[in-house]
């Protein structure tokens, strides 16, 4: 079974393309009898995957920290919710349970743990695929930036070429299958 581990937003954004987005590759990830690893909560974007990917089957994996648990209310209806100690050994159980990483819309909790992955995976701890979900054109600007820090010879093309990027989840299923 592989397991995709999914970054987004504890909070739910300001347009329904989010949320539509979150549900629909939840139900993707069920559909195809996938694990749905991520950040354990049951707030914003993380409650509507978690809940989306439930309702179509697929086991759902969280990890949050205690601190969190309380504030991010850990999902309590999904098959393990593991419990861990700080941030750091969150990313890191996350990460060693995942085949894939996918960044669905958030804040700056999406974007460390999505560079993180792209930072360990350009010195080699990591070679799975990491795919950015840009609806609705959200990480443009963050692409750019990527685009910018290689044309100004800060980011290797070849680790440049790790970001996968889809405008919609056929997409992204499409790049997950092609580098699963
Ligand atoms: P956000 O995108 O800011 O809504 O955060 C998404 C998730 O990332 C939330 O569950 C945050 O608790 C989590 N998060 C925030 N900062 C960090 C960090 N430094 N390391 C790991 N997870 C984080």
């Amino acid at each position: 079974m592989k397991s995709i581990c999914v970054f987004c937003g504890s909070s739910p954004g300001a347009k329904r393309v989010y949320h539509e987005a979150a549900v629909l590759l939840g139900r993707e990830i069920g559909r195809r009898k996938w694990r749905l690893v991520y950040g354990g909560g049951s707030m914003g974007l993380m409650g509507v995957i978690a809940n989306a990917a439930l309702e179509a089957g697929a086991e759902v994996v969280g990890v949050i920290t205690h601190s969190l648990d309380h504030k991010e209310k850990g999902h309590r209806g999904i098959k393990e919710l593991l419990i861990v100690s700080s941030l750091h050994e969150r990313k890191a159980t996350m990460a060693q349970r995942a085949d894939a990483f996918v960044a669905l819309p958030g804040g700056f909790g999406t974007y460390d743990e999505f560079c993180e992955i792209l930072a360990w995976s350009q010195l080699g701890i990591y070679n799975k695929p990491c795919c950015i979900l840009n609806i609705d054109g959200f990480y443009d600007p963050l692409l750019a930036q990527f685009d910018r820090a290689v044309a100004e010879e800060f980011i290797h093309p070849k680790n440049r070429s790790r970001v996968l990027a889809a405008r919609n989840v056929t997409e992204l299923l499409d790049a997950l299958a092609k580098n699963l």
